[in-house]
C-alpha cells in the first residue's frame, strides 16, 4: 500500500491547521502545530499571501491529508463524486466519510486514521460478518462494523476505546461491550464531517 514516507506534523504547519494525523498525541502539548505553527522548512517564521491558485490548492490538500490518501487516490473519489448526481463537494466529502478506515477511526476504535488503516490491513475488522482488508471500503447503511474474533484484535481496541475519548458522529452508533461494535446508521452529511473546509474551491480545483 503507498503511503506519506513524511514526518505528517509537517502537514498541520503547511496548511496552517490541526489535522489530527496522530492519534492521542494530537491533544497533548507535544503536538508539533501547538509548539511551531509557522509553515515547515528552514528560517521560515511566517506566512506567505496566498495566490487564488495557492487558496484553491491548499483546501484540496487539507482534505487529502486528513483523510490520508495520495493523490491519485483523492483524484480517483472526486470522479466518482463527479459522476454522482448533485452537489460534488458534499459527494466528495461523504465519500471520504464512508470509508472504511474513517469508520473506524471515527467510531475510536483507532487512534488514527493511520492506525485504523493498519488494523484494516492486518485483518482485524470484520464487515457484515465478512473480513475486510481494503481500507477505502465504502460503507453503506446498516453496515455492522466489528472486531476479529481473536483476543489480540479486541484487546487492542478496547485498549484503543480505554484511551480515546472522542465523540462518535451522528451517522454511526458504537456500542462497547461486551464486544466492540459499530453500526453505520445514515449517509453522512455536510455536518458530520470532521474538518471544516470550503468544499467548492476544492472543486473548482479538480475540475480544471
Ligand atoms: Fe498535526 Fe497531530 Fe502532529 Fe499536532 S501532533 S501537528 S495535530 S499530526
Amino acid at each position: 500500500m503507498a503511503r506519506h514516507h513524511q514526518a505528517v506534523c509537517r502537514f498541520c504547519r503547511r496548511e496552517g491547521m490541526k489535522l489530527f494525523l496522530k492519534g492521542t498525541r494530537c491533544d497533548t502539548p507535544k503536538c508539533a502545530f501547538e509548539r511551531r505553527d509557522a509553515p515547515p522548512g528552514m528560517n521560515v517564521t511566517r506566512r506567505g499571501k496566498l495566490t487564488d491558485y495557492g487558496l484553491h490548492l491548499r483546501e484540496k490538500q487539507k482534505v487529502k491529508h486528513h483523510y490520508g490518501l495520495l493523490e491519485r487516490q483523492f483524484r480517483k473519489t472526486f470522479a466518482q463524486a463527479e459522476r454522482g448526481k448533485g452537489n460534488t463537494g458534499e459527494a466528495l466529502m461523504c465519500l471520504l466519510e464512508r470509508r472504511l478506515d474513517n469508520v473506524v477511526y471515527r467510531l475510536g476504535f483507532g487512534k488514527s486514521r493511520a492506525q485504523a488503516r493498519l488494523m484494516i490491513t492486518h485483518g482485524h475488522i470484520v464487515v457484515n460478518g465478512r473480513r475486510v482488508s481494503i481500507p477505502s471500503y465504502c460503507t453503506r447503511p446498516g453496515d455492522v462494523i466489528r472486531v476479529k474474533a481473536r483476543t489480540k484484535s479486541t484487546d487492542l481496541i478496547k485498549a484503543n476505546l480505554a484511551e480515546v475519548s472522542r465523540d462518535v458522529p451522528d451517522f454511526l452508533h458504537r456500542i462497547e461491550t461486551p464486544e466492540p461494535e459499530g453500526h453505520v446508521l445514515r449517509l453522512p452529511e455536510a455536518t458530520d464531517t470532521s474538518l471544516p473546509v470550503q468544499t467548492q474551491l476544492i472543486v473548482e480545483f479538480c475540475s480544471k
